[in-house]
């Protein structure tokens, strides 16, 4: 990998650009992720192709997403010596993955990607609302927020999101990694986030589950009862009922598991 090529160019803050340049962190990122030969990956936000570098030399193919065309130039040499690598120059969540991956042959489907953290939980929601078939995400995230996807109910942390994520994905960190990695250096230490899809959880209506889900959060110190003041509250009285609680709980007290059987019950008659 040649850390040589970016001497010249201009970061650009408004696209969170911080290469990560460590290469023994950029190694164990693949290592950690599993990516092999019957992988195709998604990685999103290219910058200098360092990370690019070491998942192309694992994985089949490996197609990338990069804002910023100013860095063709520098990517392309950069993988002079990589012929698996399809570069689109796009802002990826305007992007259409599930056309652009029409055209590949692969086991397995794996998203990788640094990118700014404020961008993280839009590219999660997009992979899952355009069905796009993946396996495992492996993101980058500020270090406080790594712990805050597996909160507990009952914890400050525990929202809407975490319901949505956990219902979806198995969440795990693969490793810290230190602001001293990155170039420019950030302010923040950072985090590699590991989701990996699982099945463990189904709702006979997944948009009615969500709605229930996001309604019951919607004013934090609120109950059920008055967050969830558009519905058939009976009904959703009944079934709390069932858990020995009722409608003066808060969202925060409820497990998904719960909120499954609430979001069922509710469809049933
Ligand atoms: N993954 C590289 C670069 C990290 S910097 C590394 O680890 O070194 C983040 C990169 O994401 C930048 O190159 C930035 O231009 C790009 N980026 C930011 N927003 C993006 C978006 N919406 N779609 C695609 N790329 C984006």
């Amino acid at each position: 990998m040649n850390q040589e090529l970016i001497k010249d160019f201009n970061f650009k803050k408004k696209f969170g650009q911080n290469f990560l340049k460590d290469e023994n962190i950029l190694r164990n990122i693949v290592t950690k992720s599993e990516v092999d030969k019957d992988t195709l990956v998604i990685e999103i936000g290219i910058g200098a192709a360092y990370l690019t570098y070491y998942i192309s030399e694992k994985a089949k193919n490996v197609l990338g997403y990069e804002i910023d065309e100013s860095l063709k130039e520098i990517i392309d040499k950069q993988l002079e010596t990589r012929e698996n690598v399809e570069i689109i120059y796009t802002d990826f969540l305007k992007s259409n993955p599930i056309d652009d991956i029409k055209k590949y042959d692969f086991k397995k489907l794996y998203v990788v990607a640094n990118l700014p953290y404020y961008i993280t939980t839009p590219i999660i929601t997009k992979l899952i609302e355009d069905k796009i078939p993946v396996e495992k995400i492996v993101v980058m995230v500020q270090k406080e927020v790594g712990d805050r996807f597996n909160a507990k109910p009952n914890s400050k942390e525990y929202n809407s999101l975490t319901i949505f994520l956990n219902y979806y994905f198995e969440i795990r960190k693969l490793m810290d990694v230190s602001r001293n990695s990155f170039v420019p250096k950030p302010n923040v230490d950072s985090a590699i986030i590991e989701f990996k899809r699982i099945n463990k959880y189904k709702a006979n209506n997944e948009e009615l589950f969500f709605n229930i889900v996001r309604d019951s959060f919607k004013f934090k110190r609120k109950n059920l009862k008055n967050n969830l003041k558009g519905y058939n509250l009976e009904k959703i009285e009944k079934s709390l009922k069932k858990l020995g609680k009722d409608l003066t709980v808060r969202a925060e007290s409820l497990t998904i598991e719960e909120f499954i059987m609430i979001s069922n019950e509710y469809e049933e008659e």
